[in-house]
């Protein structure tokens, strides 16, 4: 069944696997989405079938709308091997251009679970990272077929444009015509030239740098907690996407099944150690987000978190007033709190916690938080909406909720002037601001003494 595949290549000339029929090493089935910019720009759908991978070429890619049907062509079967291969077919070769590997996952029947690639269809669901749920292959002329999303809670309105890189590899097409080293679970960094910061002129590889230089402050900050990342694939600050549920195969990167409100399951992730967080780096992951848990006892929270966030116009010295009404409350307490610059507009203030449960550390944030609106209710709010806050500062405890994500220590902000979160002394309040400590002035202060280097203590 490979046989048209190997003579329609010349391996002397293609760095494509050669067509041998292999043995499947696992008990499921592999699916591959290819994005192929070869004549016509296009994406390859295989999934693995009786030691193969049946193949079809879809002209505008797979939708995740149920009412769009799109043309699926079957092309010849291809190796099991082809699920690795990203990279470029050599101009005057079959299928000249460049492929990226843009989704793979495993794949299994429903329905008849007898499947049939000659007549169809062929009803199945997807398990991969982009590619979920229940789809259909149905027939219609000689090598023509429909790929359709079938009704499940994963239909949506994406546009499969919105994802430009790797799956395996985070490169850009762009990264892997230009054939930067692949780089599979090294953390060897790609495309490091590439400017992230236009106006600060920061590349890929500075900020590399940065977490690599602040890795023994970071780190206990990311250790077993879930993580969500901003990512910034093609250098513009205005193309930034959070990510929630990672693409990787790091050994450096964990991951942990958490069953939401409608018993839907999806995998967190967390960062292991310093190659870890490298690879997220490498995979454009520049700003991060951390649980107020950590994996390994999800349900008992040990950080207490307040973003203060000024309305725009509102003055530093408000915004400093009410830091320290803050400070002077969780002195009372005897709770002890420390202090970071957000990166933008504000302050954060966090309290490490015993661990407690979910709902004790919501209640301690949100009566805090309402005691300081009851005692200046014209300078304070809690209510998250933008016409509720105009004036004042909104005292945002809701990141104290399972499943909340805060900016972590040390993490870069994706925002003009490439500013850190970063920890500050108390004493720094008054002569730091928010956006002061940026990826560029950051390594005199890591010379200093840790101002939260007792915080898990
Ligand atoms: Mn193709």
């Amino acid at each position: 069944m490979l046989e048209d595949y190997n003579k329609k290549r010349d391996f002397n000339k293609t760095k494509e696997p050669k067509g041998i029929k292999k043995k499947s090493t696992s008990k499921k089935l592999k699916f591959i989405i290819q994005h192929h910019l070869a004549t016509k720009d296009h994406y390859d759908f295989r999934l693995e079938y009786n030691g193969v991978l049946v193949s079809f070429a879809v002209p505008k890619g797979p939708s995740f709308k149920t009412t769009d049907k799109r043309l699926a062509v079957k092309v010849e079967d291809h190796p099991l091997s082809y699920a690795n291969f990203e990279g470029t077919i050599p101009q005057g070769e079959y299928g000249a251009g460049t492929v990226m590997l843009f989704d793979v996952g495993t794949w299994e029947p429903y329905k008849n679970k007898s499947v049939d690639f000659k007549k169809g269809p062929v009803k199945f669901t997807l398990n991969g990272s982009r590619f979920k749920g229940k789809w259909a292959l149905i027939k219609f002329k000689d090598n023509n077929w429909l790929l359709i999303k079938e009704k499940d809670q994963f239909v949506s309105n994406t546009k499969i444009e919105k994802y430009k890189t790797s799956i395996k590899t985070g490169r850009t097409m762009q990264e892997i015509k230009d054939n930067i080293t692949p780089i599979d679970n090294s953390i060897e960094l790609t495309n490091p030239k590439k400017i992230i910061f236009k106006k600060e002129g920061i590349t890929k590889e500075d900020i590399f740098n940065y977490y690599k230089s602040i890795g023994d402050k970071m780190m206990p900050f990311l250790d077993n907690r879930l993580i969500s990342t901003v990512r910034c694939p093609n250098g513009n600050l205005k193309e930034t996407f959070y990510m929630k549920h990672l693409n990787t195969d790091s050994k450096d990167i964990g991951k942990k099944k958490i069953t939401g409100k409608n018993n839907e399951e999806s995998y967190y992730y967390y960062i292991k150690n310093i190659n870890g967080l490298l690879s997220e780096v490498q995979m454009n992951s520049y700003e991060y987000h951390i649980w107020g848990s950590k994996q390994n006892s999800i349900k008992k929270p040990d950080i207490l978190v307040f973003d203060l966030d000024p309305d725009e116009n509102l003055s530093l010295k408000n915004v400093r007033a009410c830091v320290k009404d803050l400070k002077s409350i969780l002195d009372k307490l005897h709770l002890k709190s420390y202090l970071k610059t957000s990166g933008g507009k504000g302050y954060h203030v966090y309290v490490p916690l015993k661990r407690t449960s979910w709902k004790e550390c919501e209640k301690i944030a949100s009566s805090i938080s309402d005691l300081m609106v009851l005692n200046n209710p014209d300078k304070y709010t809690t209510n998250m909406r933008k016409n509720k806050r105009e004036k004042k500062i909104f005292i945002d405890y809701f990141r104290n909720k399972e499943g909340a994500t805060s900016v972590a220590p040390y993490s870069l902000r994706l925002k003009s002037g490439a500013s850190i979160s970063c920890p500050i002394k108390w004493s720094e309040l008054d002569t730091i601001k928010p956006k002061d400590i940026t990826i560029k002035n950051i390594s005199t202060r890591l010379k200093r003494k840790n101002p939260w280097a007792d915080f898990f203590n």
